[in-house]
């Protein structure tokens, strides 16, 4: 019972909230709440409005706010508004979101392209081809199996580099993709900061301009019974 007293509800779409969750419409920015007023000309400044419709009211404020500057909206930055509305955080780390996402072929290009530019490959490759060499001119241990010169090693290598291009373009063009990924995250996270100060900084005009009000109404409330006051006691 005492649940139910506690709660309200939003003048707009008519749904139940504890109370305090909601806000008067005349505490919204001067923004947000003219978006209201032009759907709902008959709000009153003590209507009570619930978070969901406060959310919806600045999204659209904060959407024309973003068209009026630079017209068409990307998909990144209705991801941006999106995110701003509903109050969830964005995607923090697009790097392991692609590197849950890649396939076994592509895991196994990362570690071919990581190992092949490591100084331990190439140390062991040079010593692999020294070696190679040496038993081909000395014909020690397994005899001369590839006579000078070393007809059968250059057709090993030139294969290995064919193998070797392809992988380390897949995984660079890997690499790239989590580039851009990371730079689309930035982006979002600088946009939305920017829209979110922007917003706090107008409620916050707001309520300074109507704690202004409030104070000048006090003033002249006591200046007016200061005066009735001398007034009685004169006559
Ligand atoms: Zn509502």
């Amino acid at each position: 019972m005492t649940t139910h007293s506690a709660r309200g509800t939003c003048a707009l779409c008519g749904s139940s909230h504890p109370l305090s969750t909601f806000v008067p419409a005349s505490s919204l920015a001067g923004g947000t709440r003219g978006r209201m007023l032009a759907d709902w000309p008959e709000l009153t400044p003590d209507a009570p409005i619930c978070p969901a419709c406060r959310a919806r009211y600045r999204r659209q404020h904060l959407e024309a706010l973003l068209e009026a500057e630079r017209g068409e909206l990307t998909r990144l930055d209705h991801a941006v508004l999106d995110s701003l509305e509903s109050g969830r955080m964005l995607t923090q780390e697009p790097g392991a979101e692609a590197d849950e996402a890649r396939t076994l072929g592509e895991r196994a290009a990362d570690r071919l392209a990581r190992l092949g530019g490591s100084w331990g490959f190439l140390i062991g490759f040079a010593l692999v081809l020294a070696l190679w060499m040496a038993v081909n001119v000395t014909g020690l241990v397994v005899g001369i199996f590839d006579p000078y010169p070393f007809i059968l090693l250059n057709l090993m290598l030139s294969t290995l580099a064919a193998i070797q291009a392809p992988i380390i373009m897949m995984s660079q063009r890997r690499q790239e993709e989590k580039d851009r990924l990371r730079s689309e995250n930035d982006y979002k996270v600088n946009l939305k900061a920017e829209l979110e100060i922007r917003h706090l900084h107008e409620t916050l005009e707001h309520h300074l301009a109507r704690q202004w009000e409030r104070l000048e109404a006090i003033q002249r409330l006591q200046i007016e019974l200061l005066e009735e006051a001398a007034g009685g006691a004169e006559g």
